[in-house]
Formats: structure tokens, sequence, C-alpha cells
């Protein structure tokens, strides 16, 4: 097996003293990298570990034979500091406190043109990351249900172009933003509706879906896609809403009934239908920890980041991510592409989604809407995370100011970093002195925090360990995430020329700095003893 050193080394960082892998600390690990115990990869995983647990103990061949083609890979990637956001818990802390900065944002006002969004506590306040990888965190109101109204649109748009192509569906919805409120009764000077992103486009791009299909069939359609897209986690209907939707539904009637005279829709399409089918699309439901998963599908090319499923095309999911970027934010989207520079799409419950590709998606929730529709809090966050991480589409690379969690192999740091603890933990000792003699800062922790001295403790490795305690003198008493010292190591590992060898440092070290406290106390007193001899001096002097 390729991967059979990675995972023995792995393997090594949990073992407990009876040889057996400590399934706690590794879980609780691969939770710290965002791979969580709902993740469809980890769970079945789990399962087995269990199962095998329970009948005997867990040695290296067990833990290998539980491993399967999904759950493997995605362990080496995240211990060799490969996913997406190799410092995931970074992050997490990072995005929690701007999280935490704007709670107190009481801006707007939220939706009340139906009772259901009226009756909503305005206070709540969500967020979701989902990262192509998979990794994934929520804060706050993660679980509230709420229903996905225009964040549909995006999704919508995609599918469609999933079904019949671009060309088709341009023939029907242009592709520029309309300048115009998102309801807005106008077409374009083809007579089409701007883009797929307002209501008019949207409910164009409803008509176009599965069309032969009736009612039913085509709404069971379209959530058996949804279900894909958020990887099998929650979403449903909200049948209150998709009622209130119809019965307040005046505008997009209006809407209808002029693109109808303007023959926007395809030739036998019936208009109610159309409307009912954009309505029960606007009242599905979910929360942001499943909406978020769904957008992460967007960032990663149409593949759900938890399960791998190829749900959308690539290129319809390029199409729809330009179009979240020109028009996904109402009469904001050009500000928002201003100054956040990612493709988003926001719903009237307070939803928003922003698509960062290739990387990962986050889901805002928080009621409140601002003049435009768009949610207050929501906004705020964005603007407030983008000065701090350089994850706009046009920001630089060499912008200092912020930090980039995907950890750029450019980023020199990194490198030094990286190159640093590969040496301690292949034993190239030439490589280490090079390091130290060119100054670089040799406390540098992996992911579990342990220090180059606990790595080369832990590859049993008596050279590296030498110099590291006797040339760099490294600090003996360094604990990792797991309150380990080196010396813990060492006896865990049963190597007793290393261990002794520690202690011996360690007591010298005591034992020195008992020394040095006792010189001082000594020379203390001496100074002292000739300031008084001194003053008597000068006092034998003044009295001459
Ligand atoms: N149901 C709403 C409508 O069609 C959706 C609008 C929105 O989320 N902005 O009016």
């Amino acid at each position: 097996m390729e991967n059979k050193n990675t995972l023995e080394k792995i393997f090594e960082i949990f073992k407990t003293e009876k040889g057996s892998l400590n399934l706690s600390k590794f879980v609780k690990t691969l939770n710290d990298f965002g791979i969580l115990n709902d993740d469809p990869r980890l769970a079945p995983f789990l399962k087995r570990v269990k199962e095998l647990q329970e009948k005997k103990q867990l040695n290296f061949e067990a833990f290998l034979s539980v491993l399967d083609p999904t759950i493997e890979p995605l362990i080496v990637k995240a211990f060799s500091g490969k996913l997406i956001i190799p410092s995931f818990k970074e992050f997490k802390k990072l995005v929690e406190e701007v999280f935490e900065d704007v709670r107190d944002c009481k801006d707007g006002k939220a939706a009340d043109y139906i009772p259901q969004l009226a009756r909503v506590d305005p206070d709540l306040w969500g967020l979701s990351v989902c990262t192509v990888d998979g990794q994934r965190f929520n804060l706050g109101d993660f679980e509230k249900i709420y229903t996905i109204q225009s964040t549909s649109k995006p999704f919508t748009y995609a599918m469609a172009l999933d079904l019949y192509g671009s060309d088709y569906v341009q023939e029907y919805v242009s592709a520029e933003p309309s300048g115009e409120g998102f309801n807005e009764i106008c077409l374009d000077d083809n007579n089409k509706p701007h883009n797929p992103m307002i209501n008019a486009g949207a409910i164009v791009t409803s008509s176009l879906v599965k069309p032969e299909l009736n009612l039913a069939d085509r709404f069971e359609y379209m959530m058996n896609i949804f279900r894909k897209l958020s990887g099998g986690t929650y979403v449903g209907f909200n049948n209150s809403v998709y009622l209130s939707e119809k019965s307040v539904a005046d505008r997009n009637f209006a809407l209808g009934y002029y693109m109808k005279e303007n023959d926007c829709f395809p030739k036998g399409s019936c208009l109610k239908t159309i409307l009912e089918f954009y309505f029960q699309l606007c009242s599905i439901e979910t929360k942001c920890s499943a909406h978020c998963i769904m957008a992460g599908t967007l960032a990663n090319g149409g593949v759900c980041p938890i399960t791998g499923e190829e749900v959308l095309d690539d290129v319809s999911v390029q199409h729809t991510l330009s179009l979240m970027l020109s028009c996904g934010m109402y009469d904001y989207s050009g500000q928002f592409a201003y100054k956040i520079g990612l493709p988003a799409k926001s719903g009237v419950s307070g939803s928003i989604l922003v698509v960062i590709p290739n990387v990962m998606a986050i889901c805002l929730y928080s009621p409140r809407l601002d003049k435009l529709g768009n949610s207050s809090r929501g906004l705020l966050f964005m603007e407030k995370l983008l000065k701090k991480v350089n994850l706009h589409q046009f920001d630089s690379d060499n912008n200092a100011a912020k930090i980039d969690p995907r950890g750029h192999i450019s980023d020199f740091k990194d490198l030094e970093k990286n190159s640093i603890l590969q040496a301690a933990m292949t034993g190239d000792l030439e490589m280490l002195r090079r390091h130290f003699s060119n100054g670089a800062d040799i406390d540098v922790r992996n992911v579990i925090g342990q220090t180059i001295l606990h790595i080369a403790v832990a590859e049993e490795n008596m050279r590296i360990v030498k110099y590291l305690v006797d040339v760099c003198e490294m600090n003996l008493n360094a604990k990792d995430t797991w309150g380990e010292t080196p010396l813990d190591i060492a006896e865990k590992r049963g190597n007793i020329e290393i261990s002794t060898f520690l202690r011996c440092r360690m007591i010298l070290k005591d034992l020195d700095s008992s020394q040095i406290a006792k010189n001082r106390q000594e020379l203390a007193g001496l100074k002292e003893q000739r300031t008084s001899v001194g003053s008597e001096d000068s006092g034998v002097v003044t009295s001459f």
C-alpha cells in the first residue's frame, strides 16, 4: 500500500501503551481538520472501527483493515497537511472572531411580506463552512431551518444548463446585470429576462426544467438534485411558506403575464404551473450546515465535497458562478464584487451563499435585510472577514496584511516550516543544521502541536535528538496538543537510551538553573557587603 508509511506514522502518534489505536484522540484530531463525525466518508469507518475494537485490540494491521479507498486518502491528506485549508482549526478561530464581532449588528429588518417570514426571530445568526475537501465547521444557529428562497435560483439555473446546455438556456435568459430590483417588471432589449438570479429570469429558468413531467415529478426531480447537492443532509419543504408565497404573489403573477405576453416561455408552457413550480423551489427548506454543502458543491466544480458524487457538470457550474459574481446580490452585486470579489447569492429569508471557487463555500444566515434585500449582518461579516483573509478573487498573493488560509506553497515561511518538520521526520541532520545556522525559527509545530524534538524522539533518532537538545537547546518540557512532552513519547516507545538521555539533560538543566540561582544569590550577597563597605568608606572620606 502506497500510503502505508504515512499511515504507520499516523498510527504511531495515536498508539496507546498497549499498542492499540487511541480512537477518541484520533477522531478528535480528524474533527479538528474539519472531518466531522457525520461525514459520509468517515461514518462507515467509525462504525467498522468500533465493531473491531469491541472484538479485539486495534493494532496497526487491524487499523489498516478498516480503512477503505475513500477514508484512507482523506486521512493521509489531512495528516500530511495537504487539505485545502491545512490549518483548519486556526481558520475556524479566525472566522469565529469575526462571527462574534458582528453579532451585535441589528441593522435592517426581516422580510415581512408573508407571515411565516415575519414571525422568524430576527436575532438568529448562523454560519457554516464547507471546503472542497469536505472540511466543515458550523457556528451559532446553524441548525435553524429556513426556506432557501432566491438561493434556489443559481441551482435551478445550473440544472437547466446541465440538462439543455448554455446555448439553449441563453435563448431564454440573458446574462447581464439588470440594474433593477430583484422583482422588477422588466426585460432586456431582446425581450428576455436580464439574468437568472432575479425573479423574471428565475421564473423563466424554472419553466425550462423538465417541462415534459407533471408538476409532482418535476418537483421530485429537483428535490433529488438538491439532496445530492447537500450530500444527503437536510433538505425539506415548507408547505406554509409555499401557500403564503402563492397567495401573496401579485407581483410575480404580473411579471409572469408580462413575460407571457412577450413570448418569454417555451411553447406550450402553462404560466400557473410555472409559477407554482417557482414558489415551490423558493419554499424548499434547509439549514446553514446543509445549505453550505450545496454551495460547497458549486465551489468544487459540481462534485459534492462530502460524497464525491458528480451532481452538476463543471461547465454549468462555471456559468452559474459567473452570474452569481455579476448578479447574485441584487442591486448590490457590483459593490459586492468590488469589495468581496466572490460569487454569491442571497435570499429573502436572510441567507447568503458565498462561493470561493476551488476552495470552499460559506453560508450565512441572519434574517434582518438591508434596503436592497441582502442580510445586513451577513454582508458586514463578509466585509470584515475579507479584510483579514486574502480570498477576494483579485487579492494579490503578496498581500502581507492578509492571511491566506490555503497556506500557499509560495509562502516562504510555510516552505521553511515544512522543510524543518520534514528534516526532523526523515532524520536529515544536514538540513536541520543548515536551517539552524541560517537563523530559521526552529520552534515549529506539526498539526498535533509536536515540536521537532517530539518528532525526532518519536522517530527514535538519537543523533537528531542530541543535536536538538545540546546544540539548539530546545525546550525539553514543550507539550504537544495532548499534553505530552518528548520524554513522555520516549517512555511510551520504551526507548531507554533516549529517555535516559532526556532525563539526564533535564536534571542537568535543573542543576544548572539552581546553580545559577545560587550563584546569583551569592553574588547579590557579595554586592551588598561591598556596598555597605563602600558606604563606610565614603563616610570615612566625608568625615575626613
Ligand atoms: N419568494 C420570493 C419572491 O419570489 C423570493 C425572493 C427572494 O428571495 N429575493 O419574491
